[in-house]
């Protein structure tokens, strides 16, 4: 088992921390601790806290900012990787927009607006990390990380550091090629057009008045909880199983939009895991439909 003193002498200038609450890393609010926590500043930090991990038989797992998990209450018992402001360059170049991994996808989209790019509207409240959203090929309103994607360096898992062209990463709904082979994001290259900055502030408000009206913005969750079934949307399928408002503890099928699991009233990971399932038993029985989830789980419940 790696301590914090082993990994500080292996690597000094590694931000470190013992026993950290996760609550405090993801949008749910819930979670136990992370035995470490690590937030590396570069690719090097990276690899060299990969390869202790791996000769030590050592545990790791990454996370961006954490608006897509849900941790489980008895924490991680290993080392959680976390890409954040220490490796969040944002580089505007004509037309395109590099980021590193640990960069706000909605500090990235605020950028593109400020110099007129056009092409990150949908994501301007989307709340995760680029590393995330590269990951899950987020997306809304039409939009998806897949449309400028147009190049990634990623980490494999052997260390090797490449770079893939936006087809290479297999985006799909969802989905990319870095699931496939657990692949780090490191940072991205995005092919933005030169638009007008008044047109895309205001298409951003659209969005965001959008957001507002219809999710519930204002209680702690990761978003949609499921992926949308091909052919059906996952909240009207919760609805017209009867599920609006239904809790389990204090986690709760949010009245306002059937398809997010909310954090209520101080739910516990095991609430939210409990309802999910449970919302997954009765949708399956009253209509066929097996709904996947879209956030994804890590450590132990
Ligand atoms: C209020 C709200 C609204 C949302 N709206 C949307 C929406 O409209 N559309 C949408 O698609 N999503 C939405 N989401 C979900 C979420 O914001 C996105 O999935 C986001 O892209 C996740 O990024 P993250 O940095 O928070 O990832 P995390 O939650 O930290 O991680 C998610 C997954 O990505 C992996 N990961 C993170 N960073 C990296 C990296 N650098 N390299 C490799 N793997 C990595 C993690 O291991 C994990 O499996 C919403 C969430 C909330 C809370």
């Amino acid at each position: 088992m790696l301590t914090r003193r082993q990994i500080s002498e292996k690597i000094p200038d590694l931000k470190i921390y013992e026993n950290e609450p996760m609550h405090a890393h993801t949008s749910f609010g819930t979670g136990g601790a992370a035995r470490l926590f690590a937030l590396p500043a570069g690719a090097e930090q990276i690899k060299e806290l990969m390869d202790l991990c791996k000769s030590s038989e050592e545990k790791y797992a990454l996370i961006g900012k954490g608006s897509n998990i849900l941790v489980g209450d008895r924490g991680f018992d290993g080392v959680i990787i976390c890409l954040g402001d220490e490796f969040a360059q944002v580089k505007i170049d004509g037309d395109s927009i590099f980021a590193q991994a640990g960069a706000s996808l909605i500090g990235i989209a605020a950028a593109a607006k400020r110099a007129g790019l056009s092409g990150l509207e949908f994501a301007c409240g989307i709340p995760g990390s680029l590393g995330g959203a590269v990951f899950m090929n987020a997306g809304a309103y039409g939009g998806e990380m897949k449309d400028i994607v147009k190049t990634v360096t990623v980490m494999k898992p052997d260390g090797k550091v490449m770079q893939l062209s936006g087809e290479e990463m297999h985006f799909g709904y969802r989905h990319s090629r870095a699931m496939e082979e657990e692949m780090i994001i490191l940072d991205a290259k995005m092919q933005l057009a030169f638009g007008d900055e008044k047109e895309i502030s205001a298409a951003m408000s659209e969005l965001m008045k959008r957001r507002a009206e219809k999710q519930p913005i204002q209680y702690p969750s990761a978003g949609s909880t499921f992926k949308r079934p091909q052919g059906y949307f996952a909240g009207k399928l919760i609805e017209d199983a009867g599920l609006k408002g239904f809790s389990i503890g204090g986690a709760q099928v949010s009245e306002k939009h059937c398809g997010f699991v909310i954090n209520k009233d101080h739910a516990s990971s095991a609430d939210i895991l409990s309802l999910c399932e449970h919302i997954q038993k009765t949708v399956f029985e009253k209509t066929g439909v097996a709904l996947e989830m879209e956030v994804r789980k890590l450590g132990d419940f």
